[in-house]
């Protein structure tokens, strides 16, 4: 039996009824994970511990015991997120040498629901990037076709997953990192509603829009993690209280009477054709399940790359002003001063693209244009916001590109940042307005590679995303 080919929900359940160990299971990926090495999805493994672990599973399932939701199952988090004595690198020559004192709430909430954690993924640097690109470690590359990229940021997390080494990853998204990987690589990504999962632990690109959320091979599997992952967290004050939904409850119940809402604004000639094809063929598929299809309006989305820009920049600039050479990670050998001390280290440890994005935030946030930029895109976000909740009077859902085309070729847009940062025009709007937006695999290109396409809804309303998209992923398997 090819357990690497199940989903994270199957292996769940056979381990449970004593069918496959923890044990093989972890072996199974850990062989998986050398075997295809040469994609770079991971920056440390830790073959022994999850091992060890998994061992200790299997012998309380022997003795009868419960041992949670996730029971025995190999799962990897993306690099910045915090666990007990491994390294966090972010993917920066800064943090390379940084082991963590304590666990992340998410990576506690994993390991208290059984789950072996048992590799961290590569990502850009900081999270901040589309392509993987800018890792200190290596680009990491897209597993259906190797000379194109995975997508960034969560790009590791998106490829371990695509590749079969494990059945289920964390990443973050701030601006799409976790649902443009997922698009680029034909996995289901989920940013869940600002506040639903807890951030502490997590290094902070911009804590007012960051998001951790689940990349898997099925919506169920999204589902899954996520319960394991959401709830209010006393070391995050943005956590809500909002009760956490059971989010596998009423996944089949089908779209017959959801209103699936179009907005105009994301199906311009910016899109593919090929792109298009397949999200006009998913409505399709939606209406002949009894879906309505209404359309919206988003007016001001499409200021929303440059709103994302400025907040997500500004934030970066001061949450990365603790990196001064003397707390955290890297510092310069070789230094006059105090000043000298903190430039050297930040010259040394930061990659182009973070020296690039602090610059940007420390411009617009000083004195002079301050009112500008920050103030004006802070006042933009709320009209941005607001158009959202004025469309999902008229919709359960909104049914979106994730992204423009499929996968680009490695090294296509690293030399011009703005062509970079055009790639996340779909993805931002969702993380401005903070509400949950899924990235599911919908079709592909006549050269095989995956198209994304996303499910949106009002804030912590991820019960009916998953619905919604489970009845899709469902009638694509009854099609084939
Ligand atoms: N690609 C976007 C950026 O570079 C989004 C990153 C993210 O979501 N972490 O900022």
């Amino acid at each position: 039996m090819n357990y690497l080919d199940m989903d994270l929900c199957e292996v769940v359940e056979l381990v449970k009824q004593k069918k496959v160990t923890s044990e093989e299971l972890t072996r199974e990926c850990l062989d998986r994970i050398k075997q295809t090495e040469s994609l770079n999805a991971l920056n440390c493994v830790y073959a022994d511990e999850a091992l060890k672990r998994a061992r200790e599973i299997d012998q309380r399932i022997r003795r009868g015991e419960d041992v949670g939701v996730l029971g025995g199952v190999p799962i990897v988090i993306k690099d910045n997120i915090n666990m007990l004595d491994t390294k966090t690198t972010c993917s920066s020559k800064f943090l390379e040498n940084y082991v963590s004192p304590y666990n992340a709430t998410v990576v506690q909430k994993l390991l208290d629901s059984g789950a072996v954690v048992i590799a961290k993924a590569n990502m850009d640097e900081f999270a901040m990037g589309s392509s993987n690109e800018n890792s200190a470690f290596g680009p990491v590359k897209n597993p259906i076709d190797p000379t194109r990229v995975p997508g960034g940021s969560s790009g590791g997390s998106a490829c371990t997953v695509a590749s079969h080494q494990c059945f289920g990853a964390l990443g973050t998204d701030t601006g799409g990192s976790i649902r443009e990987p997922a698009s680029f690589c034909g996995v289901v990504g989920l940013k869940p509603t600002y506040g639903r999962v807890s951030r502490y632990g997590v290094v902070a690109f911009a804590s007012s829009l960051d998001q951790v959320g689940p990349l898997t091979r099925s919506v169920r599997d999204s589902a899954l993690l996520l319960s394991v992952i959401s709830g209010a967290d006393q070391h995050d004050m943005t956590t809500a209280q909002t009760p956490v939904d059971s989010y596998l409850t009423d996944i089949d119940k089908g779209v017959k009477g959801i209103k699936i809402g179009v907005p105009k604004q994301f199906f311009t000639d910016k899109l593919n054709k090929e792109v298009r094809d397949a999200l006009d063929q998913a409505l399709e598929t939606y209406k002949t399940m009894g879906a309505t299809i209404v359309p919206v309006d988003l007016k001001s989305v499409d200021t929303a790359l440059a709103v994302y820009y400025i907040i997500s920049s500004a934030e970066a600039a001061s949450n990365l002003a603790r990196f001064d050479g003397i707390k955290y990670g890297r510092r310069a050998n070789d230094y006059k001063d105090l000043v000298d001390l903190y430039y050297k280290s930040r010259t040394q440890g930061f990659g182009k693209e973070v020296k690039r994005r602090i610059m940007l935030g420390n411009y617009v946030l000083s004195s002079g244009y301050f009112d500008a930029f920050y103030n004006k895109a802070k006042r933009v976000q709320k009209v941005i916001r607001q158009e959202f909740l004025d469309a999902f009077k008229q919709c359960d859902v909104i049914l979106a590109p994730t992204t423009a085309t499929v996968a680009f070729k490695l090294g296509e847009k690293s030399q011009d940042p703005v062509a970079m940062y055009l790639s996340d025009i779909f993805t931002v709007p969702v993380n401005i307005a903070g509400i949950p937006s899924m990235s599911l695999p919908c079709g592909k290109n006549v050269e095989g590679l995956p198209i994304g396409m996303q499910i949106m809804a009002k804030h912590f309303d991820e019960k009916t995303i998953f619905r919604v998209a489970n009845a899709f992923e469902q009638a694509k398997k009854e099609a084939l």
